[in-house]
């Protein structure tokens, strides 16, 4: 019996919460475990919430039953929140937390600040999704479930080609197909496939990146007056890091969207030593060592011209290491 079963056996009303801006693993893991729930235990009455997710997830069963509009005020026996490496990262959901009478934090990130009444944060998985699978009974996992699970897995490992992927990922995965899913169509549908305006957008920050510390960064910014002459919003910016992180040579990839004036969410990636999760907890934000973010003040200049101080202080570490005088 898990610590989830334990802790549901207890209750009668629970609250399903993930992180801001949610992404494939947020929204698989809170559907993965809100399908569990009706499934195992009907007599719950579960209710989840998250920010606005983007309509690719839509065939994900549940998809249709996520509330946008948080809980203000409500007691629930147990707040679940999954994906979420701090109470910040909640959002509006906060509330929902501070007044449950019990919670239970399910998350992979390393930078997890414990602050749920039991906290299961285990920083070598690849995703929330492979952490929740390691909680649920197998035999239990429903055709609907395991393509939420694998649909946080792909998006999480980049379909299994992050260094975050394990033997026991691909195992997980394995399982999950035998469970009848779709594989094919998830990972295109929700994964690969992009609108137009979003092909767009990745195109101009693509023309518009630039490369520095010779050709070891790079990085590429939108204003918030170009995403509004394409007419994308956040969630169409999925997968510009990720190009730019391929660039040959590239060690550290930085990518820049303004969500209001002299603000930009900035979202890190690291293809060596450097430990960009490290970067984006001094400015305030988390992650993982290889894939990290955070919110960022100024002007584009400022804010690369900040975070390229803490790049360059960890080369030079890393490089004094590598080659001892
Ligand atoms: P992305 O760059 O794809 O938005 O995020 C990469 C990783 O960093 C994800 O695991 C995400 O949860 C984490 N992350 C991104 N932005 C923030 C932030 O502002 N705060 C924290 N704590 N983590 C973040
Ligand atoms: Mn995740």
């Amino acid at each position: 019996m898990s610590i989830l079963d334990t802790k549901l056996n207890h209750v009668k009303t629970v609250l399903i919460l993930g992180h801001v801006h949610p992404d494939g693993d947020c929204i698989g893991s809170a559907l993965g475990l809100y399908n569990y729930l009706e499934a195992v235990y009907p007599q719950l009455e579960v209710t989840l919430c998250l920010e606005e997710p983007s309509v690719k997830f839509a065939y994900l069963k549940g998809f249709d039953q996520i509330r946008t509009d948080f809980t203000e005020g409500v007691s629930f026996d147990l707040c679940i929140c999954l994906d979420c490496s701090d109470k910040e990262r909640l959002g509006e959901g906060q509330n929902g937390l501070e007044l449950a009478k019990d919670s239970l934090c399910i998350d992979h990130h390393i930078t997890n600040t414990g602050y749920a009444a039991d906290n299961v944060v285990i920083p070598e998985a690849s995703s929330t999704c492979e952490v929740l699978f390691g909680l649920l009974d197998e035999g239990n996992i429903t055709k609907e479930i395991a393509a939420c699970i694998y649909t946080g897995i792909i998006h999480d490992t980049g379909v299994f080609k992050y260094s975050c992927t394990s033997a026991k990922t691909m195992e997980i995965a394995g399982k999950m197909m035998e469970k009848g899913i779709d594989f094919t169509s998830i990972i295109d549908g929700s994964f690969y496939q992009k609108t137009y305006v979003q092909n767009q957008i990745l195109g101009r920050a693509l023309l518009e990146s630039v490369v520095f510390f010779h050709g070891t960064c790079i990085f590429s910014a939108v204003r918030k007056k170009d995403m509004d002459f394409y007419g994308v919003t956040s969630k169409d910016m999925d997968g510009i890091i990720d190009q730019l992180r391929v660039t040959e040579g590239v060690e550290c990839a930085i990518f820049l969207y303004e969500t209001e004036p002299q603000r930009f969410k900035v979202s890190l990636r690291s293809n060596s030593g450097l430990d960009v999760s490290k970067i984006a907890g001094f400015f305030g934000g988390g992650g993982h060592v290889k894939a990290a973010g955070c919110t960022m003040d100024g002007s584009i200049y400022d804010v690369i011209n900040n975070l390229s101080k803490h790049i360059e202080k960890q080369m030079k570490e890393l490089a004094a290491v590598s080659e001892p005088a």
